[in-house]
């Protein structure tokens, strides 16, 4: 079966009476970004509430979930090949069944089925509440595909599905899905749909029950936050992201807000004011500047210059000053010259990011840019991407060289993964502390630096 519309609510069965899968195990693998995670957390939590118990691999699984990715091409790389060597572990099991999801899934449906014929489910992001019906219809049907084209009903965010977090003290929270800009390397917007929010309400009472769990940091998920709201009619008016930040924080158990991400095109003095004036807002932000080069952030369209960048960080700057700052960077978009890629390297230079993620172009099929003439030698971006990754490093560095001797308020994460003798926390800023001692993971701590590395610090207790 093959459904691309959305049905109709009397198809949508989501509801349960009572849990069909009790005693049988299920393996998830997320690709990509923090919105798969949290919808990888939505499907173990209905996995879980249908019986199921989480394993930690695929071999031991009764079902295995791939929540798939294809921002870049690598992503898809890995998805087929580990869907191959899922075959040899669906053979040798009777029974199995594969489920694959996310955005992948959405945008290449029938790719799927050609290149992988034994998966059982392919569903999309629009309809990741659906997964047990699915997986009803396989047992009775066989194999079925289901994506939905797009969620146009505030209703269909599926805010309401029990959740199977990661992590006892921390939690994502979606605030919008899909997104309105056109951002030419980008494929948000062909499988997330438009953008649609969550209202308020409901969102503020998501971040409650939070609190009553005993989560203390939670981070806002949206494409563009910054066009938080602008599709609701509440009484006339037109929730703003800044007011949302406020009323999150005015929730007390919630000791630390993070959000991501600002479009810097959109962000404006309101937002940064609520975060300077919430304590639980952590002083970070996360603002991608893409490129440094006028030229390729039109060809972006991405609709702002780089004067216009580093205006907008000095605002941001100038109102919470030791704010921590990281972006995102392409190298070797489409058409980008020598010249080009020094101005990206000037502002980098320029704006001193605590932090960057930097990627190397890779064209995405259905994307404008993947269409541009003008694709730049792999080799070239190769030598580009270097000389980049070596400027931030050494920044990055020295503004943990900076931090030492300070004193910062951390929160646990946990033990080390190479020394459970140490924990690993994290400062507001979104810097790795570690710490010698055992902690109770979500608790927070008073250290002091005593050490930078390049990517961490080391910390004592104050
Ligand atoms: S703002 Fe641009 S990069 Fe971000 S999700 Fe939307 S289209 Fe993609």
């Amino acid at each position: 079966m093959s459904i691309m519309s959305q049905p109709t609510l009397l198809d949508m069965p989501t509801m349960r009476r009572s849990p069909r899968r009790v005693g049988s195990t299920y393996f998830i693998r997320t690709f990509g970004c923090q919105m798969n995670d949290h919808d990888s957390e939505r499907i173990a939590g209905l996995l879980d509430t249908d019986g199921m118990t989480r394993v930690d691999r695929a071999e031991d699984a009764d079902l295995v979930v791939l929540n798939t990715c294809t921002i870049r091409d690598n992503a898809d790389q890995k998805l087929y090949g580990y869907l191959g060597l899922l075959k040899s572990t669906k053979e040798s099991r009777p029974g199995m069944r594969i489920a694959v999801g996310g955005c992948a899934a959405q945008k290449d449906k029938d790719l799927v089925r050609e290149r992988a014929d034994w998966v059982d489910v392919v569903f999309g992001t629009h309809n990741t509440h659906r997964v047990l019906d699915l997986l009803d219809h396989v047992d009775e049907w066989g194999p079925v595909t289901e994506v939905w084209e797009q969620t146009t009903n505030h209703d269909d965010i599926p805010s309401h599905l029990p959740v199977q977090r990661e992590s006892d003290h921390s939690a994502w929270v979606t605030i919008t899905i899909g997104c309105n800009n056109g951002c030419t390397f980008c494929i948000v917007p062909i499988v997330r749909g438009r953008e649609i929010s969550r209202r308020p309400g409901d969102i503020i009472g998501e971040v409650e029950g939070l609190a009553e769990q005993g989560v203390v940091e939670i981070t806002l998920l949206g494409q563009n936050v910054n066009s938080y709201g602008r599709d609701l009619d509440l009484n006339g008016r037109k929730p703003l992201f800044a007011d949302l930040l406020r009323r999150v924080g005015s929730i007390d158990a919630i000791r630390r807000i993070r959000y991501t991400s600002p479009h810097p095109k959109d962000i404006k003095e309101d937002v940064v004011y609520a975060m300077a004036e919430t304590t639980s807002v952590a002083d970070q932000l996360h603002l991608p500047l893409q490129s440094g080069s006028d030229r390729i952030l039109a060809a972006m369209h991405r609709g702002y210059t780089a004067e216009r960048f580093l205006a907008k960080l000095a605002m941001a700057r100038g109102i919470i000053p030791g704010l921590s700052v990281s972006t995102d960077v392409i190298v070797g978009f489409p058409g980008e010259t020598e010249e080009d890629f020094e101005r990206t390297l000037a502002v980098m230079a320029e704006a001193r990011f605590d932090n960057a993620f930097m990627f190397q172009f890779s064209p995405r099929p259905g994307t404008p840019a993947a269409e541009m003439s003008d694709q730049v030698d792999h080799v070239v971006v190769k030598e580009r991407f270097d000389r980049l990754v070596e400027q931030q490093n050494r920044i990055t560095f020295e503004h943990n060289q900076a931090a030492v001797g300070k004193r910062a308020e951390v929160l646990v994460e946990g033990p080390s993964r190479r020394d459970p003798s140490v924990a690993t926390t994290r400062t507001g800023g979104n810097r790795i502390v570690h710490v010698a001692g055992t902690f109770r993971p979500g608790s927070f701590l008073d250290v002091r630096i005593t050490r930078a590395a390049p990517h961490y610090l080391e910390g004592v207790l104050v």
